[in-house]
C-alpha cells in the first residue's frame, strides 16, 4: 500500500472555541490583520468574537474588510500592502471561500516581493505569515488547504495560488457562525463540499486515507440532503455540514478537484453562477461520464449516500439547486475550450476530452 498524507493545520472545533482558544492568538504574532468581507462577519458574530479575543490578550489588530466574492488579484495585493504598513505580523481570516482563499495570498505577498506576473507560477520563497482562519460557511474547506483561488482576468477563469506552507497554522470550527446563513448559501455550500468529496474520491490522486474520509464526507451530507431541501437544520446538523465541508477541503488538498471544478470556473467567471451551484449543476453529468469506465467507484459513491444510481442523485440536487441558468452554444464551446486547459482536468481517474466538456454542458443546460 502506498500513502502520503500531509495535514499541518491544527483544528479546533466546537462552541465558542475561538474564545476559549484565545492564548493560541497570543502566541501566533503581536498583531493580526482580520482579512474578511464587508458584512457576514459583523453580522454572524464571528468578528466580534475574535476582536474579543485578541483585546482580551492585550492584542491590537487591524482589519481589511474590502474581500468580494471570487476575490481579484487587485485585491490581495491590497490587503497585502495593508498588512505591510500595519506591521501585521499573522493573519486571521473570517468568512466563506474567498476571505479564506484571498488570505493566504494576502499572508504570502505581505512576507515576500512577488511581481503580478509571477503569482501563479508557484516560484516563491517558503515564507509566509502565519495564518488562523474561521470559517463561517460550510463549503469551501479552504481551512484546511493550501490553494489560494483567486479570479485571473488574462486567463478568463480562476487560477489556484498553491504551497505547501500555504496551509493554514490553526483553523476554528464554530458552526454558530453558520445560523444566520440563507437557505440558497446554505445549499450552495453544501453542494460544493458534497463535490470536493466526490471529486477527490474520482481523482487519480487518491489514497485509502482519503478515499475513507471522502466517503465519510458524502454520507454526512447526504443524511442532510433532506433537511436542507426544506431548510429544517439544527444547530447540530449545521456542525455535520461544517465538520463534512472540512473533511472534503482535507481530501482535495491531496486529490486537487477534477473538471467538475475545471467547468464551474467558467459558470462563476463568464455568468456570476455561485461556486458550489456550478459545480452542483455539473457533478451528476460528470458522474455518469465516470460510471461508464469505473462503474465499481461510483456505486461505492452512491452506497455511501444511501442512492440506487445516479438518477435519484440527479434529482435531490436538481430539487436544491432549483430552475437552471440559459447558456448558448458560443458559451458553452468557449467555456469548454478553457475549462480543457485547466490543471485540475489531468486529476480524473476518467480524463474527459473536449468533446465530453461540451457534451456535459449542453445535456445539462439543454441545448
Ligand atoms: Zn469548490
Amino acid at each position: 500500500m502506498n500513502l502520503q498524507f500531509f495535514m499541518p493545520t491544527k483544528i479546533i472545533m466546537g462552541d465558542d472555541c475561538v474564545i476559549k482558544n484565545a492564548e493560541i492568538l497570543k502566541k501566533l504574532g503581536k498583531k493580526p490583520l482580520i482579512v474578511t468581507g464587508s458584512r457576514s462577519a459583523v453580522l454572524n458574530g464571528s468578528l466580534k468574537d475574535v476582536t474579543k479575543a485578541l483585546t482580551e490578550n492585550g492584542q491590537e489588530y487591524a482589519v481589511y474588510d474590502k474581500v468580494m466574492s471570487n476575490p481579484t488579484i487587485d485585491c490581495v495585493y491590497e490587503g497585502a500592502e495593508l498588512a505591510k504598513s500595519e506591521n501585521a505580523d499573522f493573519i486571521i481570516a473570517i468568512g466563506g471561500g474567498s476571505p479564506m482563499d484571498a488570505a493566504k495570498a494576502i499572508a504570502l505577498l505581505a512576507s515576500q516581493d512577488i511581481k503580478r506576473e509571477k503569482l501563479f507560477s508557484g516560484e516563491y520563497e517558503e515564507k509566509v505569515l502565519p495564518m488562523v482562519f474561521i470559517p463561517t460557511t460550510a463549503g469551501t474547506g479552504s481551512e484546511v488547504t493550501q490553494y489560494s483561488i483567486l479570479t485571473n482576468d488574462a486567463a478568463k477563469t480562476k487560477t489556484t495560488v498553491a504551497a505547501p506552507f500555504l496551509f493554514p497554522d490553526v483553523s476554528f470550527l464554530d458552526s454558530k457562525y453558520m445560523e444566520s446563513l440563507s437557505k440558497t448559501t446554505t445549499i450552495n455550500t453544501a453542494v460544493d463540499a458534497l463535490s470536493h468529496s466526490v471529486e477527490g474520491y474520482l481523482s487519480n490522486r487518491s489514497n485509502v486515507l482519503t478515499d475513507a474520509l471522502a466517503l465519510e464526507g458524502i454520507s454526512i451530507i447526504a443524511e442532510e440532503f433532506e433537511n436542507l431541501k426544506n431548510f429544517t437544520l439544527t444547530r447540530e446538523d449545521r456542525s455535520k455540514l461544517l465538520y463534512a465541508s472540512t473533511l472534503g477541503g482535507i481530501v482535495i488538498a491531496h486529490t486537487g478537484t477534477t473538471a467538475v471544478h475545471s467547468m464551474g470556473y467558467s459558470l462563476t467567471y463568464f455568468k456570476d453562477i455561485d461556486h458550489g451551484r456550478a459545480n452542483g449543476l455539473l457533478i451528476t453529468e460528470f458522474l455518469k461520464l465516470v460510471e461508464k469506465e469505473k462503474p465499481e467507484r461510483i456505486k461505492t459513491l452512491l452506497t455511501a449516500m444511501k442512492l440506487k444510481d445516479l438518477a435519484e442523485l440527479e434529482k435531490i440536487i436538481m430539487e436544491l439547486l432549483g430552475e437552471k441558468e440559459k447558456l448558448t452554444e458560443e458559451e458553452i464551446m468557449e467555456f469548454a475550450s478553457i475549462a480543457i486547459k485547466a490543471k485540475n482536468i489531468a486529476n480524473c481517474i476518467v480524463i474527459p476530452t473536449e468533446e465530453d466538456l461540451i457534451h456535459i454542458y449542453k445535456t445539462v443546460f439543454d441545448l
